[in-house]
């Protein structure tokens, strides 16, 4: 039953992630001033670098960003103004033009990765025993979020169709399986955003 403690550690939950938002904000906010981006530019450009050539669309980011593809083409185009992006015909769909990061963007890029580094350094430092918990909470804040409407797509494995686990309770002790693959999964192997997901009917 929920007392006042369980509720304050709900808020207490709320108020550090609200935090560590505001802290990605920031640090997003000064890379951006000093490179001449918006934050939501640095982070299209970074999305680009990481993703193969059939999820480098307009569409997509618009999706993975719950933004309007409107919104995103103005950014888009701000960014093939600059110089670090170009539009291409697709080799899997003449029909289709994907995004491409030109040679200054790469160069870019990696000066920006740096913006995601420091924050993993920090995360590194924590015991294995404490990331694993926290993945766990995550990932269900996620689904729980998605479940609620008040976050659209995110590819997780735990509302994967290729995901199995041994029952219904998603613990540290549990067994995954991606059937996909057909490879065991451990904590450290769920994915956030997976290129081979299929949500489940
Ligand atoms: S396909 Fe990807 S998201 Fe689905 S279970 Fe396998 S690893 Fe997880």
């Amino acid at each position: 039953m929920e007392n006042k403690s369980t509720r304050e550690i709900d808020y207490a939950i709320f108020a550090a992630l609200e935090r560590i938002y505001q802290a990605f904000r920031s640090m997003l906010w000064d890379y951006a001033k000093h490179n001449q981006l918006s934050p939501i530019q640095i982070q299209f450009l970074l999305y680009l670098a990481s993703k193969p050539e059939e999820q480098r669309r307009v569409s997509n980011i618009a999706r993975d960003f719950d933004l309007t593809p409107a919104t995103v083409s103005d950014a888009i185009k701000t960014l093939e103004n600059k110089q670090l992006l170009k539009r291409t015909v697709s080799t899997r769909d003449k029909r289709v033009h994907t995004l491409d990061l030109t040679e200054n963007g790469r160069e870019l890029t990696k000066v920006l990765s740096n913006w995601q580094k420091v924050l993993l350094s920090q995360i590194a430092s924590f015991p294995e025993d404490t990331k694993e918990s926290v993945i766990l909470f995550l990932l269900q804040l996620v689904e729980s979020l998605k479940e609620a409407r008040i976050i659209s797509e995110v590819k997780t494995c735990l509302s994967c169709q290729y995901f199995q686990m041994e029952n219904q309770l998603i613990t540290k002790k549990q067994q995954f399986r991606c059937l996909l693959r057909d490879v065991a999964l451990n904590l450290y192997d769920l994915k956030v955003d997976c290129p081979n997901y299929r949500a489940k009917k």
